[in-house]
């Protein structure tokens, strides 16, 4: 017989855990499908592994700098296995978590992959489940280009598998992904090559990001290769991995990363039985609701094109909730000025226009602030990593429309400022907060 809910998430990622707790919250009969581990992407292959790893390589860095403070402290090497057991046993624990919060909530768990039968019912293991609400949560995964050769190469889900360190490491890409891993495995002491199709990092960065990142990399012993495409990638006997772009090869590398991107999860999940499609970049496209062309159905997170942030997700299956079963009407995901991070080494914060799209916009109303220096951690080591920060200004007011941070600390500091700017701050709001000193964070307050 078919068991009917109020509302059945498919994907028990980030958006898909968000919406059905809120609408449980409600007193809605929910339920999650999920066809492998809970909390999705972010919980067992993105963010959360990530930043363990982003932290062995901070330790890293530090280990090398106590030296310089005194300490007799010297890095000899790193136990992977331990530290990836350590992690793997992190997100087991997360795993459990998840679980025992959706069986607090008194939402059902089913596990198994879902397709849809109509409109208002999924299919999973045979049996079937309806709703008068469906929400699509079913996220993305990693792209791997058509290239002969490909499988040789791994994804950002493949390094969380890695049972060692890679000796020479070549990862392809230049966003994020490809930046946060490439800082990672050159820290903790990969022979780490960079390669990117096009000229620039970080694409839709502001461009002083996008440049002192790449120079600090390289300072780092990244090698950082600009505008290589490949035709194919060839295993040697040896394990050995060759590339050969068209021009020439590179290798000798043992271990290859693709990231060049992600794509949406939607395969095998028949969205024709329910009248659903995907558009052109291959999401499923919704308005500013969440509403898909169907009604009853909704799409949340990755799936949809979205920023591809969990927090995103996550507001945007809580919005949802809220206006389905809250009496909230008009609540929606606010897209603008979503603050991000970039976890690489240094890391950086971002929010807000970049000075290229203010300046398109608003011409010579713009006023550009920018501090570039050396934290005073660093006035003891022989690293000397630097911190630039830019504020993005417009008007007579001069409203903060942009900040840009890269440097220690970015990660942690843009929260705050990220609120002032959501609120309107103005240049001079900046000016009249008193300074904590001695920070880097202080530099914001602190620009003429
Ligand atoms: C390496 C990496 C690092 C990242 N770092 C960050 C970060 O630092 N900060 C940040 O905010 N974001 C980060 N992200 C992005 C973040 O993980 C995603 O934006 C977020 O997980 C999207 O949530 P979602 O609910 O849309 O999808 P997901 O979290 O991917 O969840 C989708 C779930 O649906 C399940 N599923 C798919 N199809 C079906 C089906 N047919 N039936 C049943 N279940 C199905 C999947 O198994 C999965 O569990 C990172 C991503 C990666 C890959």
């Amino acid at each position: 017989m078919t068991q009917h809910f109020d509302l059945i998430a498919i994907g028990g990622g980030s958006g898909g855990m968000a919406v059905v707790r809120r609408a449980a919250e409600y007193g809605m009969k929910c339920a999650v499908i999920e066809s492998a581990r809970l909390g999705g992407t972010c919980v067992n292959v993105g963010c959360v592994p990530k930043k363990v790893m982003w932290y062995a390589a901070q330790l890293s860095h530090a280990l090398h700098d106590a030296a310089e403070y005194g300490f007799d402290a010297a890095l000899t090497a790193i136990d992977w296995s331990q530290l990836k057991s350590g992690r793997d046993g992190y997100v087991a624990r997360l795993n459990k978590i998840y679980a025992r919060n959706l069986a607090n909530s008194e939402v059902t768990l089913i596990a198994g992959h879902a397709a849809f039968a109509s409109n208002n019912s999924v299919m999973v293991n045979g049996e079937t489940y309806s709703a008068d609400h469906i929400v699509v949560a079913c996220g993305g995964r990693p792209a791997v280009p058509d290239i002969p050769g490909a499988e040789h190469g791994i994804t950002s889900d493949g390094f969380f598998e890695l049972a060692s360190l890679p000796r020479r490491v070549a990862i392809v890409g230049s966003g994020y992904i490809a930046v946060e891993l490439a800082g990672v495995l050159n820290a903790l002491g990969s022979e780490v090559s960079l390669m990117l199709r096009r000229q620039h990092l970080l694409a839709r960065f502001d461009v002083m990001l996008r440049e002192e990142l790449m120079e600090q990399m390289q300072d780092d012993g990244i090698r950082i290769t600009t505008s290589v495409s490949f035709s194919s990638v060839e295993r040697a006997d040896d394990q050995t991995i060759t590339l050969h772009t068209d021009d020439g090869v590179m290798d000798g590398y043992d271990t290859l990363i693709w990231a060049i991107g992600r794509e949406s999860k939607v395969n095998g999940v028949n969205l024709d039985a329910a009248g659903l499609s995907i558009n052109d970049a291959g999401f499923i496209p919704v308005d500013e609701f969440q509403n898909s062309v169907v009604s009853g159905i909704y799409a949340i997170g990755d799936v949809t094109g979205q920023a591809a942030l969990t927090p995103v997700a996550i507001a945007a299956g809580r919005k949802l909730a809220d206006r389905l079963f809250g009496g909230k009407l008009d609540a929606k995901l606010d897209e603008n000025d979503i603050p991000s991070v970039v976890f690489s080494h240094p890391p950086i914060g971002t929010i807000g226009m970049t000075e290229d799209e203010a300046r398109q916009q608003f011409g010579d109303d713009v006023k550009v602030y920018q501090s570039r220096f050396v934290p005073m951690y660093y006035a003891l080591t022989a690293r000397k990593p630097r911190s630039v920060m830019k504020l993005v200004t417009v008007g007579a007011t001069e409203k903060v429309v942009g900040c840009h941070i890269i440097g220690d600390g970015a990660d942690e500091m843009l929260q705050g400022f990220a609120v002032a700017i959501k609120m309107g701050a103005t240049k001079a709001d900046f000016d009249n907060t008193t300074a904590i000193h001695p920070t880097s964070a202080e530099e914001l307050v602190t620009m003429r």
